[in-house]
């Protein structure tokens, strides 16, 4: 099957409202641009530097979403033309998109990443941390060049769907009480903070069963990655 063809296959699963994020990660530019000529146009990326070089190779109407774990000190690279960073998980890290979102005269859009997986391996924030760091913070004030845009999660990596269900729903649990409760306290409201991006290649059926609006797809598109 040809990435046109799988992309096609995934659109059709996907019941209307949700976004494909087509995960590129490791893949050559010319399998980005036959995924592009096939229309796609939402992009995920985990490494800045391959982030950077994607960016600068490809037509400029796509929209780069930044996945991976992101160091404070490499926020700078993807700064001046990020469209949306996923895999906010602290307080540093949304000082700093702040600080070069400023420096590059531009607002950034963010994604809170919360941990949800039994693996302690995967990052994100805390779901109780979390709320307290919106209910003691004033977001427009300290990030003004941030604008929260909704959650990402990843599940555990595992075969029991059980669980992956129930890990699903907790990050709804979790966009529930900040949408309800700091959120709302602080004028933001569902329809700036509104995406629910989880679900990857094998688990965006569960995933969209839970209420997913995003979901990051990898391997089903272009293939196996080497790493
Ligand atoms: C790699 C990756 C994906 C895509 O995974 P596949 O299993 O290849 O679909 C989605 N989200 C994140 C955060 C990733 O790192």
């Amino acid at each position: 099957m040809s990435i046109a063809q799988n992309i096609q296959t995934i659109k059709e699963k996907l019941p209307e409202g949700v976004t494909l994020c087509a995960v590129s990660k490791f893949h050559p530019i010319e399998a980005l641009q036959e995924a592009y000529d096939a229309g796609q146009r939402v992009f995920g990326e985990s490494r800045e530097q391959e982030l950077c070089q994607k960016y600068e190779a490809l037509p400029k109407d796509i929209e780069w979403h930044f996945i991976g774990h992101l160091q404070t000190n490499k926020v700078k690279y993807i700064a001046p033309f990020v469209n949306v960073i996923q895999s906010v998980d602290s307080e540093r890290l949304l000082d700093e998109i702040n600080k070069q979102a400023v420096k590059n005269n531009r607002v950034i859009d963010v994604l809170l990443q919360v941990h949800v997986a039994q693996e302690e391996t995967k990052s994100g924030f805390d779901a109780f941390d979390l709320e307290q760091l919106l209910t003691k913070t004033n977001v427009s004030e300290r990030w003004p060049n941030v604008r929260l845009t909704g959650m990402m999660t990843m599940a555990s990596f595992t075969h029991d769907e059980q669980q992956i269900m129930r890990e699903f729903r907790s990050l709804i649990l979790c966009y529930n009480t900040l949408i309800g409760g700091p959120l709302k306290e602080q004028g933001i409201t569902k329809e700036q903070f509104k995406t629910l991006s989880f679900g990857m290649s094998d688990d965006y059926h569960i995933a969209v069963q839970c209420g997913s609006n995003m979901v990051r797809i990898g391997s089903s598109i272009f293939g196996a990655r080497t790493y």
